[in-house]
């Protein structure tokens, strides 16, 4: 039996969707589709102090309202903490991880990235209460397969150091969530803002360690406004306008290189995302930042 695609969108309730958001809801949702696969939402609700109230509903009424329509229940991520916490249990039992209360000011007096050394080689076991939960990253460089950036490599020890994947506030770290969701949602391929592609090295390495398929990865170039500056909720971007939701979606095929027609430029919502899963081109997409016009 060949595998179904299973593509996904996963934005964190920070802030409103934006432009920006909007090129990787419609990349993750063309490229599954176009396959025959499905696409699925997950709210990343995993860090509340950094939550906007209301932004996971506005999520849903601006994916709806543009005609990217799920498939499936949205998964949560605040709902799967005992999940995370299991994960972490298997990882510790392993050896994979280790506990960590360096402080961040004794780390960058030391201008070490991660632990001081003392915790990773087992001469300090910090209360595991008030400490931060890190994976041990290899040796060796990690390598993976970007579909439009080609084979990249990252020397782990070196770019990042060891990951946290459970924080000293006691909440999971992006990188477990993720990992483990994309694993349990049975995602075939994760397409994203490069703006994340620092931390794919990272998730591969996890997945591997758990014994777990990787997804396949396709970051798509970022939307940079007049000043250069990248399109985010950190710079405050601009929220979707629902009600200009088809001339939004026309936009971002131009932007993505898709060549839409332009009598589509008058059509209703459906049927240009009906347009834009048939004649979805990966290899049309750019890769250098997108200067939004
Ligand atoms: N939730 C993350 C964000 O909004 C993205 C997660 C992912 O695509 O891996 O930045």
């Amino acid at each position: 039996m060949v595998n179904r695609v299973i593509g996904r969108f996963a934005p964190s309730p920070t802030g409103p969707l934006h432009f920006g958001s909007l090129l990787a809801a419609i990349s993750s949702y063309a490229s599954a589709k176009h396959q025959g696969g499905l696409w699925r939402l997950r709210i990343d609700t995993i860090d509340p102090p950094r939550e906007q109230a209301g932004a996971a509903d506005s999520f849903i009424s601006t994916l709806e309202a543009h005609g990217l329509h799920w498939d499936g229940d949205i998964v949560w991520q605040h709902q799967r903490i005992a999940r995370y916490r299991e994960v972490l249990a298997e990882l510790i039992a392993k050896n994979l991880v280790y506990a960590c209360d360096c402080s961040r000011s004794a780390r960058a007096e030391a201008g070490v990235l991660d632990c001081l050394g003392p915790c990773r080689h087992g001469e300090h076991h910090p209360n595991a209460s008030d400490a931060a939960w890190r994976l041990r990253s290899p040796a060796t460089a990690s390598t993976y397969h970007d579909r439009l950036h080609g084979e990249l490599s990252e020397l782990l020890s070196r770019s990042c150091g060891d990951a946290i994947l459970w924080r000293r506030d006691d909440l999971p770290a992006y990188q477990l969530a993720t990992v483990v969701d994309d694993h349990d949602m049975s995602i075939s391929e994760v397409v994203r803002g490069t703006d994340l592609l620092d931390n794919t090295a990272r998730q591969c390495h996890l997945a591997d360690s758990l014994g777990w398929a990787r997804p396949q990865f396709l970051h798509i170039p970022m939307l940079i406004n007049s000043t250069g500056q990248k399109l985010s909720k950190q710079s405050h971007a601009l929220a979707l306008n629902n009600n200009h939701a088809a001339e939004n979606v026309f936009l971002a095929l131009q932007l993505l290189a898709q060549q839409p027609p332009a009598e589509l430029r008058q059509a209703f919502i459906d049927e240009i995302i009906t347009w834009a899963v048939a004649h979805w081109c990966e290899s049309a997409l750019p890769i250098g930042d997108i200067k939004q016009p």
